[in-house]
């Protein structure tokens, strides 16, 4: 996958996403393996600079306050349909974890996180780099 503009939208398509122009090593993508992840149908995503994702319609904010890391997380969701669309956390200030489901096409995850609560399946992603297993350690940054 060669740098290009990603475009996404939720499943009723109230909500578009636009990610700015950036190699895909550059995504700071990853597999989050989080049990309040899972809960939302599990987490593929990107850290980006919150100046790097334009969002247009109304989302919807919940506080996860009982999170692996301690912080809480902040899930924004289509206040529609409730396709998961973004997260922000203290831990990240000044980023988004914007959800990698949203476009049609993207590249392998770098990363897996908290892979102490990794399911049996799927198998682990090769060649990714397996870190912040838990919780209290500093999140890899890149
Ligand atoms: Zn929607
Ligand atoms: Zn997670």
């Amino acid at each position: 996958m060669t740098s290009t503009t990603m475009r996404g939208h939720c499943n009723c398509k109230r909500i578009n996403i636009t990610i700015a122009d950036k190699p895909p090593s550059e995504l700071n993508t990853a597999v989050c393996h989080c049990r309040n992840c899972h809960r939302q149908g599990g987490s593929i995503i990107m850290l980006l600079a919150t100046d790097d994702v334009v969002i247009e319609g109304e989302i919807k904010a919940y506080v996860d306050h009982d999170t692996d890391s301690g912080q809480p997380v902040t899930r924004y969701f289509c206040d529609n349909c409730g396709t998961p669309v973004i997260s922000t956390t203290p831990v990240y200030e000044g980023k988004r974890i914007v959800k990698m489901n949203l476009f049609d096409d993207f590249p392998a995850p770098q990363v897996e996180i908290f892979t102490r609560s990794r399911r049996s399946y799927p198998a682990p992603i090769e060649g990714a780099l397996v870190t912040f297993p838990g919780n209290a350690e500093a999140p890899a940054q890149s």
